[in-house]
């Protein structure tokens, strides 16, 4: 599989890359590769590069509002070690990439889930929460994604949902700073256990949701 950085696999994705260098030359205007320690056991998995945060600045969750939500939570925890991607690592136009985008970026997200070190994934957002699902293979339709919901995953890892936290969501109190705090904080435990010592996991499903 190609780098991220050459890829061209989605056409209105890179017609709105290449409008966007030509209008703002000194921004980012490319896939926002993931960032964090490659043996993060946490992996933080978004929706897209903002326009003007994360296609600006080229690293994921930095430079706009839903990006220093993100930071400041997770600069008040140094542990564990977190990696951050998106469903989809190119900036889409209004902040959403089609079913068939996500689809051809799935394979690289599938890359990061592959690391042995990841033991949880906080999915920021409904979109994301289906990405994770189907690039590891699994049903939607038996992981309702809730916000602050923790799902057993077969092999042994637990995903947890949060709201996005979107400029949108954060003004209409869809979501707050507390509340993504407490499900990033949930992640973080579950990333620190291994499932499955005899556990059942259905039971772990039911006491996080
Ligand atoms: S969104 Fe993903 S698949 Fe599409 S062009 Fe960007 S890196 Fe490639």
């Amino acid at each position: 599989m190609e780098s991220p950085n050459e890829c061209r696999r989605c056409r209105r994705l890179v017609r709105y890359r290449e409008a966007n260098r030509a209008r703002h030359p000194d921004w980012h205007n490319g896939p926002v590769q993931p960032e964090g320690p490659l043996d993060a056991p946490l992996l933080v998995v978004g929706l897209a590069p903002g326009l003007k945060g994360a296609n600006r600045t080229g690293r994921p969750f930095v430079g706009d509002a839903s990006g220093d939500l993100v930071q400041a939570a997770l600069a008040k925890r140094s542990q564990p070690a977190v990696r951050i991607t998106n469903a989809a690592l190119c900036a889409p136009p209004q902040n959403a990439p089609t079913p068939a985008e996500l689809a051809k970026c799935r394979p690289f997200l599938a890359t990061e889930l592959a690391r042995p070190s990841v033991r949880a994934i906080l999915a920021v957002g409904g979109v994301a929460h289906v990405q994770v699902l189907r690039a590891l293979g699994l049903k939607v339709s038996d992981y309702v994604f809730a916000h602050g919901a923790g799902h057993a995953l077969p092999d042994g890892r637990m995903l947890v949902d949060s709201y996005h936290c979107s400029r949108l969501n954060v003004s209409t109190g869809r979501i707050t700073a507390s509340m993504f705090e407490a499900a990033l904080d949930s992640a973080r435990a579950f990333s620190r256990e291994v499932l499955h010592d005899g556990a059942d996991p259905a039971a772990e499903e039911a006491a996080c949701a």
